[in-house]
């Protein structure tokens, strides 16, 4: 049997840094566990563009649907800012997306013990926090139709439309009660059905699907405006959330604050299954692309590495490795090692991106 095949992404400003720690990762499951992955390396983003003229080259397009999974940097940056909108380093992201049909957007927001105190909330309402959040990422508000802005008599008017037709939630509420069985076994789905028809089919689709297929799994239902207000009150009430793209949009950055720095946000794309059983995916960390610290150094990995790990679990199977690698994150945080985006006390020192990888690796000899 031929190996799981990779095709890593890294993108622009801070991507190509945080990648080759990633790299390392990859490279010690093949030498030290003999989990071997066929890697490729391509462009996308800004760097895409420069070499191409477009951020997403046919023939990256094309391997991007070959393979197991996709690994992404991060694309953007001042250079590209004002280039036209249809050759934006974040078209080539939105094309994958949209290509890939990567309809599912997990967004984990998991508190490490060592950093409970960078986050704004009490260190006990975070600390031990393990949620994710299932965000609809190909359809609702920000894709619906009608869209414009209108002339209307004197003045005009902005339109978008919330859509969401019966297959699409019952798809996403499939993936959400899935990924419960994994983990909580609990899913709370969120909406607006007091004020939205969408809401109420969201509902019912939801409550539908749990009923014939899902009725092990624990499910709640949540206005989403009171979601916010319990995300921030007493974020372990949850175990799976469910919700729309906009709902979702906000939801999850709100979560993602709960647990401090950028530099610790891994996210999973998830599309469906393909022939080999695997979904398609691409995983890639919440931030950006980070201009302003490109080429320093500074960068922190752990994002990158923990959606590497997001892979491990979600594409190939191999969460007892996921879990190495999340332990790995764990040890060197408790050790006190910190990039500058992790500083929190006086007298505490950064350690580089490369430092950081490196200690990562090394944590994960230590679990053998
Ligand atoms: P950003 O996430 O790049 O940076 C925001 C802040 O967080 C910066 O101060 C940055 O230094 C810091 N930061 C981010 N990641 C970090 C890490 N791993 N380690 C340490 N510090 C980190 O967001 P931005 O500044 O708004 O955007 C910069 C560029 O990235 C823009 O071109 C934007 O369009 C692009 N962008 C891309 C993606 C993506 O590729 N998915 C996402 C967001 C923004």
């Amino acid at each position: 049997m031929s190996n799981p095949s990779l095709l890593i992404l890294p993108g622009d400003g801070i991507g190509p840094e945080v990648m080759t720690e990633v790299v390392k990762i990859i490279d010690w499951f093949g030498a030290k566990r003999g989990i071997a992955f066929d890697v490729s390396t391509d462009l996308v983003g800004g760097a895409a563009y420069d070499k191409h003229g477009t951020p997403l080259h046919d023939d990256t397009m094309a391997r991007a649907q070959e393979v197991d999974a996709v690994l992404l940097g991060a694309v953007g940056g001042p250079r590209y800012d004002d280039l036209d909108f249809s050759v934006k380093p974040e078209r080539g992201l939105l094309r994958l997306r949209k290509e890939m049909d990567l309809f599912a957007n997990l967004r984990p927001a998991q508190c490490f013990d060592a950093l409970a105190d960078f986050s704004s909330l009490k260190k006990d309402i975070v600390a031990g926090l393990d949620i994710m959040i299932v965000r609809e990422l190909t359809s609702g508000v920000y894709f619906g139709e009608p869209r414009g802005i209108f002339k209307e008599g004197n003045e005009r008017v902005g339109i978008n439309t919330q859509r969401y037709t019966e297959s699409e939630i019952d798809r996403i509420a499939r993936a959400a009660f899935e990924l419960a069985r994994k983990r909580g076994n609990k899913v709370c789905s969120m909406e607006k059905a007091n004020v939205m028809e969408s809401g109420i089919l969201w509902r019912e689709v939801v409550q539908k699907v749990h009923d014939e297929d899902y009725a092990d799994v624990e499910l709640s239902h949540m206005y989403a405006d009171n979601g916010a207000m319990q995300l921030v009150r007493a974020p372990k009430q949850f175990d799976v959330i469910v919700t729309d793209n906009l709902f979702g949009d906000v939801l999850s950055d709100c979560a993602a604050m709960l647990t401090g720095s950028l530099g610790m946000l891994p996210s999973a794309s998830l599309g469906a299954p393909m022939a080999n059983g695997r979904p398609k995916a691409m995983y890639e960390p919440v931030h950006g692309s980070a201009p302003d610290i490109t080429g320093q150094g500074k960068a922190n990995p752990i994002a990158c590495i923990l959606s590497f790990a997001m892979a491990l679990r979600y594409s190939f199977d191999l969460g007892d490795e996921a879990t190495r690698v999340e332990k790995a994150v764990e040890k060197v945080l408790a050790d006190g090692l910190r990039t500058a985006d992790l500083l929190g006390h006086e007298g505490e020192t950064p350690i580089s991106t490369t430092e950081m990888g490196d200690a990562i690796v090394a944590a994960l000899d230590a679990s053998l």
